[in-house]
């Protein structure tokens, strides 16, 4: 195996291909040794494993998930890179390169595929233009998976894990740990990539759950008062509930049930916790079930 995550064998790969690096693919290389041994340390790769690569760039992670796993897939949106992931991944039999844009690819039907549904592991260096979606797609088309081991922005990385009450704290947080425990691996400084990104970044393993640690008798309208609630930062909840125009939710109907809840009617979105936020999700949706009965 060819190791490219040095500076020098990175530039010899991208030299024989004549790679010019592209700003809108979000592509910055992994040539950092004890970062790459660190991020396959963490996600516990074997032989059993089926794993998904999202951005494989020219193979760096890939030969390392190759040597490791029983069965990989790289799924790559950029066509000048494929050519040369034919090259450095010529070695494997147990890697199939998809030419395609991860956010239009169905994940599940390809877990279905390649892995007969059973939890699959991810593993990225992420294109951070598109992070967000990516995970949340992951998680909300239910793709059944044991783990997520990615590099994100620094910044993102702190927000996934943020606890309530502080700043980082936000609707990405209670996303994330409705279907994972986070774990924080490692900061990563710029030096890391080539390029250079122009912010920090870190390495995070979500741990999926089998099932979810709170109970929602709707996950999409939870999700719906969530995202409401952090809409207006400064404004109280019961307002931002209010104001949520998708919702409407009477005033009656949110006093009623945050006061149900023993909290204060001046309290803000970002103080509750998963379990309050599943809570008054609850009382919320049964009530509009109830009068939707009576009309
Ligand atoms: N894994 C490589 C490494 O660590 O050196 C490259 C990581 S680079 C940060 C992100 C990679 O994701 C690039 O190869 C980029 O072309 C690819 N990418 C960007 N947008 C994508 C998308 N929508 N679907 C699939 N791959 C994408």
């Amino acid at each position: 195996m060819a190791e490219l995550v040095n500076p020098q064998n990175t530039i010899a790969v991208l030299q024989k291909y004549q790679f010019h690096f592209q700003k809108k693919y979000g592509q910055n290389f992994l040539i950092d040794a004890h970062v790459l041994q660190k991020i396959m340390a963490c996600a516990q790769i074997t032989k059993q494993d089926f794993v998904l690569e999202i951005g494989p760039g020219i193979g760096t992670m890939t030969q390392f998930l190759c040597e490791h796993a029983k069965t990989v897939a790289a799924v790559e949106i950029d066509e000048n890179l494929i050519p040369i992931l034919q090259d450095t991944l010529k070695e494997y039999e147990n890697v199939s390169v998809i030419h395609e844009d991860i956010l239009k690819l169905d994940l599940l039907q390809l877990s279905e595929q390649k892995n007969g549904g059973k939890p699959i592991k991810v593993i990225a260096n992420l294109p951070y233009y598109i992070t967000t979606p990516i995970i949340m797609g992951l998680f909300e088309n239910h793709v059944p998976m044991e783990s997520i081991t990615v590099m994100v922005q620094k910044e993102v990385a702190d927000r996934m894990q943020a606890a309530p009450g502080t700043k980082d704290y936000g609707a990405l947080s209670l996303a994330v740990q409705y279907y994972a425990k986070p774990q924080l691996i490692a900061n990563v400084p710029p030096n890391c990539f080539m390029p250079r990104p122009k912010v920090g970044s870190a390495v995070i393993r979500l741990i999926c759950y089998e099932t979810p640690p709170v109970q929602t008798v709707n996950e999409d309208f939870m999700f719906r008062i969530i995202r409401a609630s952090f809409n207006q930062r400064r404004k109280t909840l019961a307002n931002s509930l209010h104001n949520a125009q998708n919702l409407s939710l009477s005033k009656e109907a949110i006093f009623e049930s945050i006061e149900k809840m023993g909290l204060s009617l001046q309290i803000r979105g970002e103080s509750l916790t998963l379990e309050q936020f599943a809570e008054l999700a609850n009382l919320l949706y049964k009530r509009i079930e109830q009068t939707d009965h009576e009309m």
